[in-house]
């Protein structure tokens, strides 16, 4: 495919104004001039009026929350996962199929081309990972799924040490391991042989666990040599709250999650942390130091009153900085444009180096694109992947750019979007899905949110919730 006189973005800082833009095997194969014709039968996609930059990457969702939308707004992350893990009820393949399909219809709409989707299932099993992958394949998408899995509840232990009553299990009875650990890691080692790399490599399988203070070393370290042994990625959550920073320090002596999870092997380039919110200044160095990846999630952040990342300190130390969405039930869509302004509206306070647009584009794409460790993904340099959205320049968001990436990051809504191509396909023409119906998906997940509905909650969610706040309130007079 040829995309005909677009101005391209290559990478920030590097505009090309009327180019022809060769695709071939999925990739970006020649830029060059716009020529005055092309030879009769070629496959010409116009593109003047069109500006094409590298698809965005949203480094951090999770498709089962798509018919969740609105929950527990103004609760933190504790009571909210209650409500969520409490009220949503069981999943089947079919139904992580249409909740897939649903991320991706939404991200691709706005141009956003690649996902790592942290799926929880209800129980890990073959047909959550086969449902979340039959959509990517089918979307078109560059999709990549990480199982969320856990086995040992920190948070738990925390409130029990704290004389929290009646906490049993886990604080959340649904995150109750209903599989083995060793179990859980050979079936996402199945699910991996089965995915990783299909589709000419648009699609990945990683690794992954829920997060430091719901998983125990032989799943965190099991998973991290599983990605490194198959060649794949791995993705957990990392402090997000300051509950979790302190279940992780009773855990560990009061060492912090992130310094035990350098002592044990885990931290690396092959592993993306979402969230970050807690890290001292000993995190951010070890981070550094191992080449990690963290993923930014300020929507959620803020909607969950989790706190803010230091996202700067990170890229001041070099850190491949992603940004994410996080879930639909969190933020409450899975709008990259939304996702990469806040990236940077939020980091700017009267005394601190902010994170620039400039920053906040890098981190959407080219940064982001390193928890799934494609080479070249994120920009459209000749021998990248051919992952493009279209926008508009006549429209609000760039017909009266002034300062064309600053305009893209704080002014785009995603409603410049025009066509997107992925692996060197159109997907999206004319703003509408190639490969999938639109009614379909809308369909299937009101659906699903009627019958979750209809669904009673779980009876132990008022205790539940309860001892959350029991251990919230405790932790706070800790501080006091
Ligand atoms: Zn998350």
């Amino acid at each position: 495919m040829i995309l005909a006189g677009v101005d391209l973005l290559v990478t920030p800082g590097d505009l090309r104004v009327g180019v022809d833009v060769a695709l071939e095997d999925g990739r970006v194969a020649a830029i060059a001039p716009a020529a005055a014709s092309h030879p009769g039968g070629a496959d010409v996609l116009d593109g003047r009026g069109l500006l094409a930059v590298p698809g965005l990457v949203n480094a951090h969702t999770h498709s089962p929350e798509n018919p969740m939308r609105g929950l527990g707004d103004g609760l933190a992350l504790e009571p909210w996962l209650a409500r969520l893990m409490g009220e949503s009820g069981p999943y089947s393949g079919e139904d992580h199929y249409w909740c897939a399909l649903a991320t991706a219809a939404e991200l691709l709409l706005c141009g956003c081309t690649s996902v790592v989707d942290h799926v929880g299932m209800t129980p890990l099993r073959p047909e959550g990972f086969d449902g979340v992958m039959r959509a990517y394949r089918d979307a078109g998408i560059r999709g990549g799924m990480a199982p969320l899995f856990s086995d040992h509840d920190a948070t738990a232990d925390l409130a029990r040490s704290l004389g929290v009553v009646g906490v049993d299990g886990p604080l959340i009875p649904q995150m109750a391991p209903a599989l083995p650990t060793r179990e859980a890691i050979a079936l996402t080692d199945d699910a991996v042989a089965r995915w990783h790399g299909a589709e000419g490599g648009r699609l990945h399988l990683l690794t992954g666990a829920s997060g430091i203070q719901w998983a125990s070393e032989e799943l965190l370290v099991g998973m991290a040599d599983l990605a490194r042994r198959r060649g794949t990625t791995m993705q957990l959550h990392v402090l997000e709250t300051r509950v979790q920073d302190a279940a992780c320090r009773a855990r560990f002596g009061g060492g912090s999650g992130v310094r035990v999870l350098s002592e044990w092997g885990v931290l690396g380039p092959e592993v993306s942390m979402a969230h970050g919110v807690w890290l001292d200044v000993d995190d951010l160095d070890l981070i550094a130091a191992a080449g990690g990846v963290v993923v930014h999630n300020p929507a959620a952040n803020t909607r969950l009153r989790s706190g803010r990342a230091r996202v700067r300190e990170l890229l001041d130390r070099g850190v491949a900085v992603g940004v994410g969405t996080d879930g639909a039930a969190s933020s409450d869509d899975q709008q990259m444009w939304f996702a990469m302004r806040l990236a940077t509206l939020i980091h700017r306070g009267p005394d601190e180096e902010h994170v620039s647009s400039g920053d906040a584009l890098a981190m959407a794409t080219s940064l982001g694109a390193r928890a799934l460790g494609v080479d070249g993904l994120g920009t459209l340099a000749v021998g990248a992947p051919a992952d493009i959205a279209l926008l508009d320049r006549a429209s609000f968001g760039l017909a009266g750019a002034r300062d064309l990436e600053a305009a893209l990051v704080l002014s785009e809504t995603g409603g410049s979007v025009r066509h997107v191509v992925v692996a060197g396909e159109l997907v999206v023409r004319d703003r509408v899905p190639v490969r999938f119906s639109l009614d379909d998906v809308h369909a299937a997940i009101a659906e699903q949110r009627e019958r979750r509905l209809r669904e009673p909650a779980d009876p132990r969610l008022p205790e539940t919730i309860a001892r959350i706040e029991a251990l919230r309130a405790a932790l706070a007079r800790t501080r006091a």
